[in-house]
């Protein structure tokens, strides 16, 4: 069978790495964070980590060649279908996923915009805290999905941090960027058959009933 490369869509804040990590364990795909793949290579003090530091700290993007090459050499080890999250986030990395595809004839499969309206979204990224350990990666929300104990994760016990770039200066920095390059983006994807758009200002859980409609349903 053709591996497919699954696309979620959205801005930061929007829900869509909670979303993500339901849907692969549902549907036994592969998660792809390249937010996760660079914090995981800063972490480890690799030369692109040392590279990608700064420039995620600021908010801003990491050139477009390196994430894609860090995604390239993912996808050529895979054996199942892949989600991709934060990925692409240009229509240039867009593009060379695109080619990346045809030329090791993979198939590129759902593509899931969550919408969710700008106002709302910086609200939830400066409240959000994640997990430390990046094996474990639990999500949580400061008013809306606190942690039993403050500061703890519920799941594996680790300390919570609030990551560098969900600050309310970085958040804007992150929005700047993401305005400009989404639309683009968006304009790219949207007339392809497997494109769908899903309202994100709900209950996560009601977000989530509409994505497994989706992928329950894909081809
Ligand atoms: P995320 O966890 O998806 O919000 O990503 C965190 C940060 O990693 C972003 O603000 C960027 O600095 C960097 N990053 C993640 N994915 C990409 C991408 N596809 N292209 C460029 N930079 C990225």
């Amino acid at each position: 069978m053709t591996l497919k490369a699954h696309i979620l869509l959205g801005a930061p804040g929007s829900g869509k790495g909670t979303q993500a990590k339901r849907l692969v364990d549902t549907f036994a795909l592969t998660h792809l964070s390249t937010g996760d793949i660079l914090r995981d290579a800063v972490s480890k003090g690799t030369e692109i980590g040392l590279k990608a530091k700064a420039i995620m700290a600021e908010g801003k993007l990491v050139d477009d060649d390196t994430v894609n090459g860090l995604v390239f050499a993912r996808l050529l080890d895979e054996t199942r279908d892949v989600l991709f999250d934060g990925y692409p986030r240009t229509l240039q990395q867009a593009k060379a996923l695109e080619d990346f595809l045809s030329s090791k004839g993979l198939e590129l499969g759902m593509v899931v915009n969550v919408d969710v309206p700008q106002d709302v979204l910086e609200a939830r990224v400066v409240g959000r805290r994640v997990c430390s350990n990046n094996a474990c990666g639990a999500i949580y929300h400061l008013a809306s999905k606190p942690p039993k104990q403050s500061g703890i994760c519920d799941l594996c016990g680790s300390p919570l941090k609030h990551r560098s770039d969900d600050t309310a200066e970085a958040f804007r920095s992150r929005m700047g960027e993401f305005n400009s390059t989404f639309q683009p983006l968006l304009g790219f994807y949207r007339t392809r058959p497997t494109f769908r758009s899903v309202d994100g200002h709900r209950a996560p859980e009601l977000v989530f009933d509409s994505l497994r409609q989706i992928f329950g349903a894909r081809a």
